[in-house]
């Protein structure tokens, strides 16, 4: 089981070599490795393409962490580029943050947030352990994801189509 969850982070970094820079023989070892279980591979795999989509020609940017926290993908990066590219940078993580809210970190499947023995995560029906959180889906479609505004000013509710994997605003009245 443990190298199997190996081969996929080192695929993906391989697959990605310009985002994850690894050390040559050792991609492993790239700071950028995922810290995650291999349910979340795939909205990986989207956020890299999504970034390197976002790139122009001459920009590069460097993933520096991808970890869970708090049940949800947490991603840094490092790196010279436009400000139009920086917004599209945010808005490619944002996305995979807001899917991985909804995602079981297991498998893959459509989750929710649970609260394990005082520990956060994102588990599926089947993988579910611990106390569920407040469903914030309507529908099993719609995700209201509280989103760290791009400028760094707090969070902000936006609603998140899992389906289509995009998000769909204005953003409702988050009521508290
Ligand atoms: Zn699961």
């Amino acid at each position: 089981m443990a190298s199997m969850l190996k081969d996929w982070r080192i695929e993906l970094i391989e697959a990605h070599r310009g985002l994850f820079c690894p050390p040559a023989g050792n991609p492993g070892a790239a700071l950028g490795s995922p810290q995650c279980e291999a349910g979340w591979r795939d909205l990986l795999q989207r956020l890299c393409v999504r970034l390197e989509a976002a790139l122009g020609d001459d920009e590069r940017i460097y993933l520096n962490r991808i970890r869970e926290a708090v049940g949800r993908l947490r991603v840094s990066w490092r790196g010279q580029v436009m400000p139009a590219t920086i917004s599209r940078i945010h808005e490619a993580i944002a996305l995979a943050e807001a899917r991985s809210a909804c995602t079981c970190e297991l498998c893959g499947e459509l989750g929710r947030l649970h609260l394990v023995d005082g520990v956060c995560m994102t588990r599926c029906v089947a993988h579910a352990r611990g106390t569920p959180l407040a469903d914030e889906s309507k529908g099993n479609r719609m995700h209201i994801v509280r989103m760290l505004r791009s400028d760094g000013s707090g969070y902000e509710p936006r609603r998140y189509d899992r389906e289509n994997d995009s998000f769909v605003d204005p953003a409702p009245v988050e009521e508290e």
